[in-house]
């Protein structure tokens, strides 16, 4: 039995350690970054932050508010082409390129034919193929076939936690590698099957290995704070993306739902008489893809030998998703003043990291 014995680190267990800089504000730094791929002719000009390929974030309505701040959105795969195609027709009098979206795709024949119908309208190329279980040899021949089939299509797949299978995926016609198995919010992977690997650890070393064969990295889960994100893009990650961070708010899809609480206070209505005091709140529903919950709604119920990989959580409305992001583009600038990088890029190589055991003082509460 072989056992990997050096430590693996999530983003909880560590903190970037700061650095004398030049950089006297945070307008000084450029969190935009031009991209080019290894297989794709393209360049895009843009803050590598994606909306996650889920129901619930990857919609038309977050689409668009990311766009706004020059980010990503993985559009989930659950609409139809038409629908599809239709949003992409508009959004490309709107922003003037679909660049900044990609268009979600399974593995199996009629995924294919799906993405086939939408790619060949030439409205977009960016493709994201992905599986929970990026070691099948299914994602790989798939990869195959639509490099094949499109050899300009800017393309990600994944999701895997090692180096060797991205270099792999690389070389096989991925441009970028989608890493992570298990640190979602929503995910029960781990739990379920005991595999996983903890992410910061996974994005150090994909990222070294996806460089290493002239490929990128996008690393997919477990973000929960801003900081988190700082973190990735120090560890190596061209790309980050997002699912719980970005739930709840209006452009999210899900049940909305209203709760009442008694807070514990009272008040005199006269000299004799009192009332509990009563809360109204929202909440919004988001769920992993995985779960018996997603099977029910977009697949006609869980398959007899498959668990559900994934949960359901009712978060408190949480608004409009354009503050969101705005406070997590302030949390990367001013991550990159302390650690002196002037561009995104240059956060790996400006980044040290300290391990630690705790990281916030929670005296009055985690927020
Ligand atoms: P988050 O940003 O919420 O921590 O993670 C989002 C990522 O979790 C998604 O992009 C996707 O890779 C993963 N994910 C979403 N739903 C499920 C699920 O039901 N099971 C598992 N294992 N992963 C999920």
């Amino acid at each position: 039995m072989r056992i990997h014995d050096d430590i693996q680190l999530d983003y909880c267990d560590v903190l970037l350690r700061p650095k004398r800089s030049t950089l006297a504000s945070r307008s000084q730094v450029e969190v935009l970054r031009n991209y080019t791929f290894k297989w794709s002719n393209k360049t895009i000009k843009g803050t590598g932050i994606v909306a996650a390929n889920m129901y619930t974030t990857g919609t038309f309505e977050i689409a668009r508010e990311m766009q706004k701040e020059s980010l990503f959105c993985a559009l989930h795969k659950h609409y139809s082409a038409p629908e599809i195609i239709q949003f992409l027709t508009e959004n490309k009098k709107q922003f003037g390129s679909n660049d900044l979206l990609f268009v979600s795709s399974g593995v199996s024949d009629a995924d294919y034919e799906k993405l086939t119908t939408v790619v060949n309208t030439g409205l977009v190329d960016n493709i994201c193929i992905d599986v929970a279980n990026g070691y099948s040899p299914y994602l790989m021949n798939f990869v195959r076939k639509v490099r094949a089939a499109w050899p300009n299509a800017l393309i990600m797949a994944g999701n895997v936690v090692t180096g060797d299978m991205c270099e792999d995926l690389i070389l096989n016609g991925a441009d970028i590698v989608k890493v992570g198995i298990g640190p979602g919010s929503v995910c029960t992977t781990r739990k379920l099957t005991g595999v996983g690997r903890p992410q910061f650890s996974t994005v150090i070393e994909c990222a070294d290995s996806a460089h290493g064969v002239g490929g990128m990295i996008c690393a997919d889960g477990g973000c929960t704070v801003p900081g988190d994100v700082c973190k990735s893009f120090c560890a190596g990650a061209d790309f980050v993306m997002l699912g719980g961070m970005l739930a709840g708010h209006e452009e999210s899809a899900g049940e909305m739902s209203t709760k009442i609480f008694q807070t514990g206070e009272v008040n005199m209505v006269d000299d004799t008489h009192c009332a509990m005091a009563l809360e109204e709140k929202q909440y919004k529903k988001f769920y992993g893809m995985s779960s018996a919950y997603a099977q029910e709604q977009h697949y006609g119920g869980l398959k007899k030998y498959c668990a559900s990989e994934g949960k359901v959580v009712e978060l408190p409305f949480r608004g409009p998703v354009g503050p969101t992001l705005l406070s997590i583009l302030g949390g990367i600038r001013s991550c990159m003043t302390y650690i002196g990088a002037k561009r995104l890029k240059d956060m790996p190589k400006c980044a040290s990291f300290y391990r630690v055991n705790r990281q916030l003082n929670t005296i009055f509460g985690n927020e």
